[in-house]
């Protein structure tokens, strides 16, 4: 079994909710996907263990179907 390190929510240093780098831990799990760094979007798929880093959007914004495993095990 591959270890996962997670990173416990900071609630107390600056996040911006709007941050699109900021996802919802809760959302992605339902996906079946894990966030393996908040700093950087870098998501694993929970299903065949493919990471992947989405590529934002030019106004930095999220592009759709980001959570989606390259695999297309959860899309
Ligand atoms: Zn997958």
């Amino acid at each position: 079994m591959e270890q996962v390190i997670e990173t416990p929510p900071a609630e107390n240093v600056a996040v911006k909710t709007d941050d699109p780098r900021y996802l919802s831990a809760y959302l992605l799990e339902k996906l079946g996907v894990t966030r393996l760094n908040r700093h950087n979007l870098l998501l694993r798929c929970r299903s065949c263990g493919e990471v992947w880093s989405p590529t934002l959007n030019a106004d930095a914004s999220l592009p759709a179907g980001y959570w989606r495993c390259p695999n297309g095990c959860n899309g």
